[in-house]
């Protein structure tokens, strides 16, 4: 899931200063997750933007606001209330929020900061571990990502800092990367792993703005 987190009320409203009438665009998936775009989080929303003399218009939660055509669909769907709508404040990721930009001439703005592709460890704890770097080594690397759980991003082992009780320089709290990587090859009885040497990573398959059309389709 895409991991984002509500932008305190005060680095908000400045974008809002010309706009009086404000439509609220929440997100059924992710955002509903990270408390930073579900139901709750929009009424909240709702009620400090009345409370500074906003009027919001009407307010929705896609079921996926990275989606351009529910997005539309969406649109449609409340377009008496658009037209009374001088603004859109979204509450979803960077994606959902220019599905948005992208489906209406109405300006748009973002209620969130996107941080990052997260694993759910439990409920309401969210890890980072991938960075959707393109090239991925976890078929060598016993399933566990050193591009993104290294602080360093190293690819062939541990740097010199690893501390004595096995964890990592940078942040002691957790087990050196490598350690870890190092541990579980072992247990598979795949040490020969370790030793393969990994080349400079392959950045083309990583270039920006990335597209994927799947053939057929
Ligand atoms: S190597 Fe790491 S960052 Fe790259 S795709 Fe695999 S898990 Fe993600
Ligand atoms: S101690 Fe391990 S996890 Fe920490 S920076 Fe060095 S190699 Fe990376």
């Amino acid at each position: 899931m895409i991991v984002s987190k509500l932008k305190p009320l005060e680095e908000i409203l400045p974008h809002l200063e010309n706009y009086k009438r404000i439509f609220l665009i929440g997100c059924g998936e992710c955002a509903t997750v990270a408390h930073a775009g579900g139901e709750p989080e929009v009424m909240d929303i709702k009620k400090k933007l009345e409370e500074r003399g906003k009027i919001v218009t009407g307010w929705v939660i896609p079921r996926e606001t990275c989606h351009i055509p529910l997005i539309k669909k969406e649109l449609r769907i409340h377009k008496e209330e658009i037209k009374e709508t001088e603004a859109i404040l979204v509450m979803a990721c960077g994606a959902g929020v220019q599905a948005v930009a992208s489906a209406t001439e109405i300006p748009v703005f973002t209620a969130v900061d996107t941080i990052f592709l997260g694993t759910i460890q439990r409920y309401g704890r969210f890890l980072e571990y991938c960075s959707m770097c393109g090239h991925c080594v976890l078929n060598e690397t016993a399933g566990i990502c050193p591009v993104t759980r290294c602080p360093k991003g190293l690819l062939n082992g541990p740097c010199g800092g690893v501390l004595e009780n096995g964890n990592c320089e940078v942040n002691p709290d957790m087990k050196c990367v490598w350690v870890e990587i190092y541990e579980k090859l072992r247990e598979r009885k795949e040490l020969s792993l370790f030793k393969n040497l990994h080349l400079p990573r392959d950045y083309s398959r990583n270039k920006k703005p990335a597209k994927l059309f799947l053939k057929g389709l």
